[in-house]
Parts: structure tokens; sequence; C-alpha cells
């Protein structure tokens, strides 16, 4: 079975379905502001940021910290994986 995870908390879920149906805690818009979605790449060994190119080793971890060059500013945002 596959599994999904949130591109803003790293929360893994069994379906597309559930995961978006649900708040996320650390959606962009604010803590459950906005539903979770989906991280459309491949499951990886460690997370580039989109934004800062730092890497990580789970997006859960990633998108806990402040990145510094996020398109809404320095740290007014969190990390994003890349595809
Ligand atoms: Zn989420
Ligand atoms: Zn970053």
């Amino acid at each position: 079975m596959e599994d999904f995870y949130c591109k803003y908390c790293g929360q893994r879920f069994a379906s597309i379905r559930s995961m978006t149906g649900m708040w996320c805690h650390r959606h962009p818009d604010g803590p459950n502001k906005g539903k979770h979605a989906p991280y459309e790449g491949k499951v990886k060994q460690s997370y580039t940021c989109r934004f800062c190119g730092q890497q990580f080793t789970s997006i859960m971890s990633m998108t806990g910290m402040w990145c510094h060059r996020h398109p809404n500013g320095q740290n007014k945002g969190k990390h994003e994986p890349a595809l």
C-alpha cells in the first residue's frame, strides 16, 4: 500500500482522500487554516527545500523550521520539499 505525506507538515496518511479532509497544523496560511496537501514527489532518503536548497532527513523535520529564503519573506514561512 502506498503512503502519502503532507507537504506542509509531513504527516503520513493512507490515502489522499483522508489527508485532504483534515486540517493541517502547519498550513502556510496559519495553523489549521487549511487542509493537508499531498507531497507529490517520491519518498527519499533526504528532502531538499525548494526555496533554499537545505537538506533534511524527513518532511516532518523540514516543515517545522523557518526558511530564510521563503517567498513570503525571510523566516515568514517553513521549508517546503522539492519534488
Ligand atoms: Zn499537513
Ligand atoms: Zn528552505
